[in-house]
Parts: structure tokens; C-alpha cells; sequence
């Protein structure tokens, strides 16, 4: 075996499995491995690295920073998150924001400030808050936020849980505006489930979904931190239902793929449900993420990376569905958010991505019939055409 691998597995927790890979570089769309091999990233660390590997602006802007100021905590102002906080104001539409660092940390502040906008906006009566999430979510990995999830592995062994959340089915309005009653909260959903399958809703649900919230005064939450920052062709997912949330999550790409930064935005009313005191992070909002993640966003804009990730995700898909293979059963997403959904009898994800790593594509299966294909934004014709090419070739040595 690998001596990095054999290393890994006797020190590292075994939480995750991963493919037996060992990355030592990156530069844009492309990572390379200890023995020299180059890959095309199609996994672009489910997200975080919509810009590239190793933005030369983003190593600019990190590597002056580092060396200026980094950490403070928010016990004395810093000169770089106003502006960005400001910025992403800007570009969302949303009134204020609070950073934090993981997205696990940002729905937690999504959820404590949707909780604390009932009792105090709504008057709902106290401890009796409920807040509506979607089945086959994945909102992170914290106790609260896997109490919530569908899945039984997430779960498993990490018990009791926190009471007050309800799941409904993806997809349906009217099983939302059933399950909510006097005391619901907010609805926390993801335009497109990505963790969950790539699990793209019907057309207008999102649009319905803010009416039936609205009417019903309830905070409708969405979760952009895989869908965000131009990942499937615009802004935010939900702008392609002309859709502006109460509350907003973003994370992942907002590190520009060098830091972990996330931060949940929302109106103001919602927003000053906190005090000084109410809630907190030693490195949220420090000066370092802050440079790097101001430079992330206006990479994006400056690069025109968002409707490169239109463009290219429709190139994409429509090239991904000219494969005709026994073996697909369905093509679906949006922008680069690209889902291969495999017959569950016939192949195992899992051996795609395998059989594609050898061929010098990397990707990760999500459950056990879907390999994602959500590359950095800036990914060239040339590379879509390699990566279909290798798939191509893969299913026919499968079904051979
Ligand atoms: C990845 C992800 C999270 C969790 O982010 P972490 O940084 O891993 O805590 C939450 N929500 C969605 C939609 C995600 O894709």
C-alpha cells in the first residue's frame, strides 16, 4: 500500500473512505499526485473550490494578508470584514450577515436565529419553535443538525437529538404548507439537494415555496452552501426562481478554496435577534478568511465565472447525455452541479469513480448509484470533452 495511505488509516479517524488517491498539488482544474500523475478535478471539494485550485488573486490576496494580519477575533473591529460583509450584502440582496467558518456553523446560526425571531418577532410561546427541513437533507454533521437528516447513518449512535424539527418530501408544496403550524419557525431547504443525489425539485418550487412561507409568516431559509456562488449558473440557486430568502447560507466556495469561510445572511428584523453575547466564534469573520473570501467574490464577478457555469454546465450535460449506456439512468443538475445517476442493479458508483480515476478524472460517488461532476467554474470545452470522453470509455469496458 501507499506509505501516505498506510499512515492516514493508522492516525486518521476512518470517518470517511476515500479513493486511493494521494493529491500533493493543485493548479486550477487540474491536481496532481505523489507519483506525478495529473487529474481533472470534477469534485472540486463538493464546492469549495468553484474557483480553481489555487486562484493566483486568491494566494495574492491570502499570502499578503497572512503576513499583515490574520486573527483577532471579534473582540476589537478588523479592517477586512466589513467590506466583505458588505459585498455579499451587495451581491445576495440581503441586509446583514454573520460570519462563521464551517457551513455546519452557519446553519447553526441560521437555526438559532430563525428560533429566537419566533419567540421574539412572532410570538410563538417559548420552547415551542418548529422548524420544517426537507427529506434527504444534508445541512451538516453538528448533533442538532444530523437529529434532522434522513439518513440512518448519520444518525446512528449519536443520539438524543434536539426536539423541534419536522421533515416534509422534497419537491412538494403542498406537504409544506400542511406540516406548518401555528409555531413553525422557518423552512430550511436546498434549492438543489446535493449531498442528497443532486436532487433537482420541479420547476417553480421554490417560487411556490416563498409564497406559502410568506403567507403564513414563516422564514424561509435556503441553504446555498453547495448550490452558492455561481455553482449551478447564477448567483445563488435561488435566483433562478426570482427567489430572495429570508435567511441565506452560504460557505464552501465563499474560502475561495483556501480557508473554510461561511456565513449566513438575512434581513435585518431577523438578523438583530443578536445580541452582544447571544452567539459566537473565536475565528469567525477573521481578517484572513475575510481578505481571501472579498477576492473570491470579486474573482467571480471580475472572471465572469458565473456564466462560464451556465454555459458550461449546459455543454456538459448536454454532452454527458449523447452517452447512450445501459448502464445511466438518468443525467440531471444544473449550472456545473451535475449529477450521473447509475442503474443500482447493474453498477456500482463507486467502481465509476474508480475506473475513472485511473483514466486521470477524479470524482466521488454521493450514495451508492450517483457520481457527481461538479468541477471548478473555470473549466475549459477541452476538459468537459476529456472527462466525457473517459466516462465514455469506462461504461463501454463495463458493459463489455
Ligand atoms: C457541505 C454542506 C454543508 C456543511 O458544510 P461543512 O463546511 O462541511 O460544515 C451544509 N449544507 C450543505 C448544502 C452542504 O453542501
Amino acid at each position: 500500500m501507499n506509505p501516505t495511505i498506510e499512515l492516514e488509516e493508522e492516525y486518521c479517524a476512518h470517518n470517511y473512505l476515500p479513493l486511493p488517491v494521494v493529491l500533493v498539488r493543485g493548479a486550477g482544474v487540474y491536481v496532481w499526485d505523489d507519483a506525478g500523475k495529473r487529474y481533472l478535478d470534477m469534485m472540486s471539494a463538493y464546492s469549495a473550490v468553484s474557483h480553481g485550485h489555487c486562484h493566483p488573486r486568491l494566494v495574492q490576496a491570502l499570502t499578503q494578508q497572512a503576513g499583515r494580519l490574520a486573527i483577532v477575533s471579534r473582540a476589537f473591529y478588523s479592517d477586512k470584514l466589513a467590506p466583505l460583509l458588505e459585498q455579499a450584502c451587495r451581491m445576495t440582496g440581503q441586509d446583514m450577515a454573520l460570519p462563521m467558518n464551517t457551513g455546519a456553523e452557519a446553519v447553526e446560526t441560521a437555526l438559532k436565529a430563525a428560533r429566537k425571531w419566533a419567540y421574539t418577532v412572532k410570538g410563538v410561546p417559548a420552547d415551542q419553535a418548529e422548524i420544517i427541513v426537507c427529506d434527504g437533507n444534508f445541512h451538516g454533521r453538528t448533533i442538532s443538525i444530523v437529529g434532522f437528516s434522513s439518513e440512518d447513518q448519520y444518525k446512528a449512535g449519536f443520539g438524543p437529538f434536539p426536539p423541534g424539527f419536522t421533515s416534509v418530501p422534497f419537491g412538494d408544496v403542498d406537504a409544506l404548507e400542511a406540516a406548518i403550524g401555528p409555531n413553525t419557525a422557518a423552512f430550511l431547504v436546498e434549492p438543489i439537494q446535493g449531498e442528497g443525489g443532486i436532487i433537482v425539485p420541479p420547476p417553480g418550487y421554490l417560487s411556490k415555496v416563498a409564497k406559502v412561507c410568506a403567507d403564513n409568516d414563516v422564514l424561509l431559509i435556503c441553504d446555498e452552501i453547495q448550490t452558492g456562488l455561481g455553482r449551478t449558473g447564477a448567483l445563488l440557486a435561488s435566483t433562478h426562481d426570482a427567489v430572495k430568502p429570508d435567511g441565506l447560507i452560504l460557505g464552501k466556495a465563499l474560502g475561495g478554496g483556501l480557508l473554510p469561510v461561511s456565513m449566513f445572511l438575512a434581513r435585518r428584523e431577523v438578523m438583530e435577534m443578536f445580541q452582544p453575547g447571544d452567539h459566537g466564534s473565536t475565528f469567525g469573520g477573521n481578517p484572513l478568511s475575510s481578505a481571501v473570501a472579498l477576492e473570491g467574490l470579486r474573482v467571480l464577478e471580475d472572471e465572469g465565472m458565473i456564466e462560464a457555469a451556465a454555459e458550461m454546465g449546459a455543454y456538459f450535460m448536454a454532452a454527458l447525455g449523447e452517452i447512450k449506456s445501459p448502464l445511466i439512468q438518468q443525467v440531471r443538475g444544473k449550472g456545473l452541479l451535475i449529477g450521473v445517476e447509475f442503474y443500482a442493479d447493474k453498477v456500482a458508483a463507486r467502481t465509476i469513480c474508480e475506473r475513472l480515476m485511473d483514466k486521470g478524472i477524479l470524482s466521488k460517488e454521493t450514495h451508492d448509484t450517483v457520481v457527481r461532476l461538479a468541477p471548478p467554474l473555470i473549466i475549459t470545452r477541452e476538459q468537459i470533452d476529456a472527462t466525457v470522453e473517459a466516462l465514455r470509455q469506462v461504461l463501454s469496458e463495463l458493459e463489455g
